[in-house]
């Protein structure tokens, strides 16, 4: 049994830790296995899936609900909306693919994704776009690109041909539609009276250099770098060193950090007339801009330069970004991405619908599992007349899945753990105690090696680790390093949370928090009218314990 390599289990040793000991020795096949009862991402996945399912009217064959209206502080209706065709359905389609590499779906999901990919196909027309029937012509080169990112979603979960084929249309549609010149193609259609807009159509480059390194389709990578082109090279909105200079529409920082994602993305694939060093540090400028500038560490992102509230997709945008700039080496950002996943994308989903007293069941169906579009720090419906909008829950569902593949990375010699969150892959369960206790244990299924990242606030060398007889250890700078690591047989590493007092100055408001770790515990002042960080139940040194609910799903998805 592993409690004989423990040697500090100690006062831990419950009967939780003993009927887990037990099954590993395998002996007591029938006991279920209990982990600590923490952050599992799943939970609000699939509270956010039950919203998508039920954000489709099945008066409107399946045409999704973008909003619900907020009048006063308080949701009113649900409301159709031109945002209702690419955007929406395009997002709700990939949002429900994307569940499906964390959990298996419930029947309404499937049932839902085979609906709203339904009413998407619809929408195309002769010349290969999405047409948008409210506004009768085609959608808003935004909304396009989310029925890219769908499309692309879809083939690379069923591999159907057929997508394939359409995938290939539209983008030469998109290209047709685009005003090309000799080293460049711009979209006029995306221009407001203040700007250009680049970001509106420059959304379209990460789903189709993600179909190019799925097929290899040399003309998606062309239109995706003639179109990168044009917010790096014939545009003014983002300077050389990063600052976004318009608010607003023409500020809007989750088109713009996903349009930063996709040309670092088109780079170093390769696409033409992109120097990948360069757009590198662009990005990486960008990104540390809008960090210095409209971030909290909590991970409240401004919707647009000078808003002063927090739209869903941006957290999710901003996550898209680190992960990126990972690849080129900043592993920084984990702690970034830590902090974000564990504070502020989770808040914003409306969970307890309860409290708004609301009596409509399909209202009242809507809200629940949604993210906010317009949230402060410490409040949800933080505009008092506004919107709930359907984009944002599928940017806390990518956020979710962003989150849950990249916790852990794996290769052939090497198990990475990135986040400090329970996770699973095939090589190893991780069941975090965080905030809890300073506590992460590690199952592995093999003996590759394993490097569990370090946050930022902690020295790997004060982590104390205990395993199997023959266990090597190394500290490194931000992480440690296990070595002769043995199948079936846990890790346990221990480490001592720091709790702090902060303050945060958030659009112009000075917010008090309190931190353990990498989780925010308490925020002050309270909020209005959707009170958020309500965190009273995390203030424990121990956590619940729950049975084992971690099956490992394969994955097909990758973004
Ligand atoms: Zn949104």
């Amino acid at each position: 049994m592993f409690e004989r390599h423990i040697d500090d289990v100690g006062p831990d040793m419950t009967r939780r830790t003993f009927l887990a000991g037990s099954v590993i020795a395998g002996i007591q096949d029938a006991a279920p296995e209990f982990r600590p009862a923490t952050l599992d991402l799943r939970d609000p996945l699939r509270t956010a899936i039950e919203c998508v399912v039920n954000r489709m009217d099945p008066a409107m064959n399946f045409q999704p609900w973008f909003a619900i209206d907020v009048v006063n502080g308080r949701p009113a209706k649900l409301r159709h909306d031109t945002w209702d065709f690419g955007d929406t359905s395009g997002r709700f389609l990939e949002a429900l693919i994307l569940a499906r590499q964390m959990v298996e779906p419930p029947r309404e999901a499937i049932v839902a994704e085979e609906r709203i990919r339904h009413f998407l196909d619809s929408l195309f027309d002769s010349s290969g776009l999405v047409h948008n029937p409210m506004l009768k012509q085609p959608d808003h080169m935004f909304a396009q690109g989310s029925a890219l990112y769908a499309l692309v979603t879809d083939f690379e979960q069923w591999r159907d041909s057929s997508v394939r084929v359409r995938v290939e249309n539209f983008i030469a549609a998109l290209n047709r539609a685009a005003k090309q010149e000799s080293d460049y193609l711009w979209f006029p259609q995306v221009a407001t009276a203040k700007g250009a807009c680049p970001h509106q159509a420059a959304y379209q480059i990460l789903p189709a250099v993600r179909f190019y390194e799925l097929t290899g389709y040399a003309p998606a990578l062309r239109f995706a770098a003639r179109l990168s082109r044009w917010p790096l090279y014939h545009d003014d909105t983002v300077l050389p060193s990063g600052a976004i200079t318009k608010t607003g529409w023409e500020g809007h920082l989750h088109a713009w950090m996903d349009t930063f994602s996709g040309i670092l993305r088109c780079s170093r694939a390769g696409g033409p007339n992109l120097d990948h060093q360069e757009v590198y540090e662009r990005a990486r400028r960008v990104f540390e801009w809008v960090k210095s500038t409209y971030t909290s560490p909590f991970g409240w992102v401004a919707d647009s330069v000078g808003a002063k509230t927090c739209e869903t997709d941006t957290i999710t945008s901003a996550i898209r970004l680190a992960l990126e700039l990972i690849k080129e080496g900043h592993t920084e950002y984990w702690n970034d991405i830590e902090r974000f996943v564990r504070n502020q994308l989770i808040e914003n989903q409306f969970v307890d619908v309860d409290r708004l007293e609301l009596t409509d069941p399909n209202l009242i169906r809507g809200i629940r599992g949604s993210f906010e579009s317009w949230a402060d720090p410490n409040t949800l419906l933080a505009v008092k007349n506004a919107d709930i909008e359907g984009c944002c829950i599928n940017g806390g569902i990518r956020g979710l899945f962003l989150a849950s593949q990249n916790a852990i990375h794996e290769t052939s010699q090497l198990t990475q753990v990135n986040l400090l969150i329970s996770a699973i892959t095939p090589s190893l369960e991780v069941a975090s105690y965080l905030p809890f206790e300073g506590r992460v244990d590690l199952y592995p299924s093999n003996s590759k090696h394993i490097r569990v990242r370090t946050p930022d606030w902690l020295d790997s060398n004060k982590v104390r680790v205990s395993g199997p007889s023959g266990l090597k250890t190394e500290g490194e700078a931000s992480g440690v390093y296990l070595k002769n690591v043995r199948p079936g047989v846990p890790i346990v590493l221990r480490f001592e949370q720091n709790s702090s007092e902060r303050q945060h100055l958030v659009a112009g408001r000075t917010y008090q928090a309190l931190w353990k770790g990498d989780t925010v515990l308490r925020l002050l002042p309270l909020g209005s009218p959707y009170p958020i960080f309500q965190r009273k139940m995390l203030n424990h040194s121990n956590p619940q314990s729950k049975p084992k609910d971690l099956s490992p799903i394969t994955q097909k998805v990758h973004w």
